[in-house]
């Protein structure tokens, strides 16, 4: 039972209080975290009528937990969506959606820049099981309604995206895709959260999350979601997990995510202000080529970005004039911003994705998805602003 809601009710208030009643039951003001695998019938008539799904109560932690399922409620009503399912991961998000969604047969058409692991997830998982990958720039449209067509099932993408921060108009695709009937359109929502951008709102039909990174936003722990219509979050329920990826959040990470939703608003403020104040001081460095963040007047995309999200966000990419050295040194030289992958952290964190995240890609698949070989992805944290600067200007210094 849960507290009657109002409508209007702010998006703290709703990522506070959703869905739970501290007065009810034993009084918690927390929901407690249910560690239990599996559920008791009083009665085999009480188990059959649970397996029918003619009875309410659980069944079996594999197909639903009460911590995971307030979780589930309160994502599904941060991003808008009737339904939210979450998993063990970010990975374990997408895949158990589109393992549920595609067929041998169909096409799905990507963003050019992806997060690595759902890049080799589409071109070497489903790839292999008959499914057509087709990579377009959705950075301007157009490129999409040329390459789109009966056999597309799935439109993917990020924005902003993974790591050169490329913006994709949700708006705009999910109209194009929406021109075919069986299309679905995908929207990876990790960089942004709710908070930022509700691309359901928008017009896309599903989200996903890697919530290991700002709905946790701790650091300590690895976690998904899926928002998007119930019927279809059933079929990933109870076929995409529990027969296909096994992709079960466990009730104690449910609890951190849900512990971290509640400061989520702050915090992507703060992201935002430390992020906004690293990309002005380098966008108008001498070893800088390029910055590129949302907040920027100079970014291509500013008035998308102005339009789409709340807030430009605390992730920063830029280009070193030196290319792939300077990109070792500046890495080397810091001092307080941790080299790490991950984003979404209290603790800044930065990476090289042409040592690091995309080492495996060829020289020619970096240019061919715009990963530059000086390309610096970070992650503004929310420590002092003054300090985070000092950093990043000694290790320019280094670069
Ligand atoms: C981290 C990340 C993922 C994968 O999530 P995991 O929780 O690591 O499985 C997917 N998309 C984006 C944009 C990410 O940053």
């Amino acid at each position: 039972m849960s507290k009657p809601t109002n409508e209007k009710q702010g998006f703290s208030t709703r990522a506070i209080h959703h869905a739970w009643n501290p007065y009810a039951g034993t009084g918690d003001l927390n929901p407690p975290v249910h560690m239990s695998s599996t559920y008791t019938f009083p009665t085999v008539e009480d188990g059959m009528q649970r397996f029918l799904g003619e009875q309410e109560g659980y069944v079996y932690s594999r197909v639903g937990n009460p911590t995971t399922v307030l979780l589930e409620q309160r994502l599904a009503d941060l991003e808008g969506g009737e339904a939210a399912l979450v998993t063990a991961s970010g990975m374990g998000a997408t895949t158990s959606l589109l393992w549920t969604l595609l067929q041998p047969g169909d096409e799905v058409i990507a963003d050019k820049t992806l997060y690595g692991c759902t890049y080799s997830f589409f071109n070497h998982g489903l790839h292999k099981f008959g499914v057509t990958i087709t990579h377009v720039d959705m950075a301007d449209p157009a490129n999409l309604a040329a390459a789109i067509s009966a056999k597309t099932r799935i439109v993917f993408f990020e924005s902003p995206a993974n790591p050169n921060m490329r913006l994709v108009d949700i708006a705009a695709v999910s109209d194009i895709a929406h021109q075919y009937e069986n299309c679905k359109v995908v929207v990876d929502n990790t960089y942004c959260t709710p908070y930022l951008q509700r691309p359901l709102e928008l017009g896309a039909d599903y989200v996903v999350h890697s919530a290991t990174k700002y709905l946790g936003g701790h650091g300590d722990l690895i976690a998904g979601a899926i928002v998007g219509d119930a019927e279809t979050l059933t079929q990933v329920r109870f076929y995409g997990v529990k027969d296909m990826t096994g992709a079960v959040m466990s009730s104690q990470d449910a609890f951190l995510v849900l512990r971290g939703l509640k400061t989520l608003a702050l915090r992507m403020e703060r992201h935002s202000q430390n992020a906004q104040a690293i990309a002005e001081y380098l966008s108008t460095h001498p070893k800088v080529d390029v910055c590129h963040y949302p907040g920027l007047a100079s970014f291509p995309q500013y008035a998308l970005a102005r339009r789409q999200m709340a807030l430009p966000g605390g992730m920063v990419a830029f280009e070193l004039k030196g290319g792939f050295e300077a990109g070792c040194r500046f890495m080397n030289a810091l001092n307080l911003i941790t080299r790490a992958v991950s984003l979404g952290d209290a603790e800044s964190l930065a990476q090289h994705p042409a040592s690091m995240t995309h080492s495996t890609y060829s020289l020619e698949e970096r240019a061919e998805h715009m990963i530059s070989e000086g390309l610096v992805r970070a992650s503004a944290g929310l420590e002092d602003t003054a300090d985070l600067l000092r950093d990043v200007a000694q290790a320019l210094d280094a670069a």
